[in-house]
């Protein structure tokens, strides 16, 4: 039985869809495409049988799961009236910034909305100890806010094919060529791609690594791409230049979708039916998928009609954003049983890089007067395109000032007259890295 959404479904035929119920996630097509092929199933089902056995291998062991960090990279691929319609620049930072509150939330059991669980299923609510971080170094070394806007020329991507490598699971927002971007280095990366989709139903997909190891599909497509109407968090109360799918606007499809990377199929299974479930031991086999958001008592019977019915309010179903509000602790082993073969750790991608650079950059501004009375002039030549950040330390590497840099800027006064005097550092964060100038203030 499929709940809420068949109804839908049918009432569509008299009046429009109700926009929380229609959501879409990419993972059910590339089952159906694996599916429909004999030997793809084949593979497929072997992939899953380890995956079970890897997991009680894994119950069995007495070793602590340590946290895991992630580094994580955005790129948004928008038109410029898409990058205008969510509030420009500082929109983006704000659905990036709420973003990876929410994971960080999600991923370590401290989602306020767990509240919601069911009495019968609190056991059962699973910590990941996943953190998300932005990345602060790209693969070639030099530093990064952890995020790219790429202004496209594409009004729309179309979501589950591609016109360029795999072909699958909007491959054309992954390459340049096509008006995307191009992965950053996946064995190190989270990709999270955020654009406009040519299904406007469909909110994300994912492309998890056994569709390289076992299907031989492109590594430098793994990652997951998120509709950008579902990515982010909805500001409360709703500014202007807030358009989120309605119902869909708690940041869950990213949630979700991170769960398919990390080896979580839909809990309901991959057929629609009770002849399969997720291989997941402790999600109670369920038919299909539910939607909307159900009243918090509400039980729906699952497979085996065992106490709780189904965990309709698992991140894995199709649930309104604010109705998921949990893995399972099964869940979080196959996370934790997939991430080793997912990801290398690299722990240097969170650090800001250091060293000095080019002699071009060096000599790309002037700091003065030196010796100064604490009123500092930073003068560039151009207004610099790079420039992140501006901060100044004492010797014993405290900040005593920092200030973010301003778009079409070539001159900053920084005032530090109110610190005691003797020697600062000046420093200047670019994209490509940071260069330091030494001041002495009298
Ligand atoms: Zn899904």
């Amino acid at each position: 039985m499929k709940k809420l959404l068949s109804g839908v479904a049918f009432a569509a035929l008299l009046t429009p869809l109700v926009a929380g119920a229609q959501k879409k996630c990419g993972h059910e097509y590339l089952m159906d495409k694996i599916y429909a092929d004999p030997g793809m199933r084949a593979t497929y089902e072997q992939h899953k049988k380890l995956a079970i056995l890897k997991d009680e291998a894994a119950a069995k062991s007495t070793q602590s799961t340590a946290a895991y960090e992630i580094p994580v990279v955005v790129h948004i691929v928008l038109n410029q009236s898409q990058i205008n319609s969510i509030g420009g620049t500082q929109g983006i930072l704000k659905r990036i910034d709420s973003q990876l509150v929410v994971l960080n939330r999600d991923f370590q059991k401290m989602n306020g909305d767990s509240t919601r669980i069911p009495a019968v299923f609190k056991p059962l609510y699973g910590n990941a100890n996943i953190l998300f971080s932005l990345a602060h170094r790209k693969p070639n070394g030099t530093s990064t806010p952890g995020y790219e806007i790429i202004t496209t020329s594409q009004s729309a991507f179309n979501g589950l094919g591609g016109t360029i490598g795999s072909q699958f699971a909007c491959s054309n927002v992954k390459y340049t060529a096509t008006g995307g971007a191009a992965a950053w280095n996946t064995a190190k990366y989270l990709n999270i791609w955020v654009c406009n989709f040519t299904d406007n139903q469909l909110l994300g997909i994912a492309f998890p690594k056994y569709l390289v190891t076992d299907f031989f599909l492109p590594a430098e497509e793994m990652g997951v791409v998120i509709n950008y109407q579902a990515f982010g968090k909805r500001t409360i109360p709703t500014v202007t230049n807030d358009p989120y799918i309605s119902g869909i606007d708690k940041g869950r499809t990213t949630t979700h979708e991170i769960g398919h990377f990390l080896g979580l199929e839909h809990i309901w299974g991959e057929q629609p039916n009770c002849s399969d479930d997720d291989g997941i031991n402790d999600t109670p086999q369920q038919d299909d998928a539910n939607g909307g958001c159900p009243g918090q008592n509400t039980v729906y019977a699952n497979c085996t009609s065992s106490a709780g019915g189904e965990m309709w309010m698992n991140y894995m179903d199709y649930v309104d954003d604010g109705c998921m509000v949990m893995f399972s602790k099964g869940q979080v082993t196959r996370m934790h049983t997939t991430y080793p073969s997912t990801l290398t750790p690299d722990p240097s991608i969170f650090q800001w890089p250091t060293e000095l650079l080019s002699v071009e950059l060096e000599n790309q501004f002037d700091v003065y007067p030196n010796p100064t009375n604490g009123k500092i002039n930073i003068n560039f030549a151009t207004a610099p395109g790079t420039l992140q950040r501006i901060e100044v330390t004492n010797v014993m590497g405290q900040k005593v000032y920092e200030q973010n840099a301003t778009p079409n800027t070539a001159i900053y006064n920084i005032d530090i007259s109110d610190k005691s005097k003797g020697i600062y550092f000046v420093q200047c964060q670019f994209s490509e890295g940071k260069v330091t100038r030494k001041i002495v203030v009298e």
